[in-house]
């Protein structure tokens, strides 16, 4: 197929789109794609519409003005950001996966091996910790066998490691199976460093583009701040000092970016 410059075929779009509730308009002409194979991060401060882009996107709620366009037949495998089970009803894992849509035993085990919650079916949906219940909920999206994931808030609730361990997971399973990934985050030190876009929200998009770039926008600076954790802790991979202490004296000081602060040997 050939390759049209300037004219990306997107997997699902918003176009001008507005979203209303009521007589409150939450959304404002908000244009947003998403291309195959891309990891876009969607970050604005609480109440500025993300979920519910996600959910005009999805489909689920209806566009007061513009619209939304999905490639024909796309198989979208959604994360929403809370989902309410009634800890009376017991839900085993293996039915909850079966919830809408039945799969077979064998698709269900690789779901939850893919997600490392092999061999979970008979347990109870709510005896799961935190990071276990968004495994499931991610080998959920993943029986859709999705051209695109969308995740509102994976990792809410969970502690650092067990949050850098399933942006782990979720790069991973990109990888494997090529799919675009669209992420409500917070979090944007662990998120960014991973996205190719950030999209920023407030009702409409205050500004996008590369994590870096995003990060410096005053845009983004006027609603972050800028002595919050989120706009100063953004992850970077410096090269221009040694983490490793742990090398012999062999170690190459003749190396020009190896700074040494006082102290620190
Ligand atoms: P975010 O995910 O960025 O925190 P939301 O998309 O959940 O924000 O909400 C954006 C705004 O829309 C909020 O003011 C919220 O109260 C309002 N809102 C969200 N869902 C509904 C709904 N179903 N009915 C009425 N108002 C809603
Ligand atoms: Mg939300």
């Amino acid at each position: 197929m050939p390759k049209l410059r300037g004219a990306v075929m997107s997997l699902i779009a918003a176009e001008g789109l507005s979203v209303r509730f009521g007589g409150a308009t939450v959304l404002e002409n908000v244009d947003l794609a998403v291309a195959p194979g891309e990891i876009v991060t969607l970050v604005g401060p609480n109440g500025s519409g993300k979920s519910t882009l996600l959910r005009a996107l999805i489909g689920i709620l209806p566009a007061a003005a513009g619209r939304v366009r999905h490639q024909p037949g796309l198989r979208i495998g959604y994360v929403p950001q809370r989902l309410h089970i009634d800890r009376g009803l017991p839900m085993p894992v293996g039915r909850f996966l079966s919830l809408p849509h039945r799969h077979s035993r064998r698709e269900t085990a690789a779901a939850l091996a893919r997600t490392g919650m092999a061999g979970a079916e008979d347990r109870a949906m709510a005896d799961l910790s935190g990071g276990q219940f968004q495994r499931v909920l991610l080998a959920r999206a993943l029986l859709m066998q999705p051209q695109i994931l969308i995740l509102d808030e994976p990792t809410q609730g969970l502690d650092q490691p067990g949050e850098a361990a399933f942006y782990r997971l979720i790069d991973e399973v990109r990888r494997e199976i090529g799919c675009a990934v669209l992420m409500v985050s917070h979090d944007l030190h662990v998120v960014m460093a991973a996205s190719d876009r950030v999209i920023c929200l407030n009702g409409h998009v205050c500004c996008e583009g590369t994590p870096q770039v995003v990060s410096n926008a005053p845009e983004y600076r006027a609603l972050f701040g800028l002595g919050t954790q989120g706009a100063l802790a953004l992850y970077q991979h410096r090269h221009d000092h040694d983490h490793d202490h742990d090398h012999g004296h062999g170690h190459d000081h003749g190396h020009p970016h190896h700074l040494h602060e006082a102290g620190d040997v």
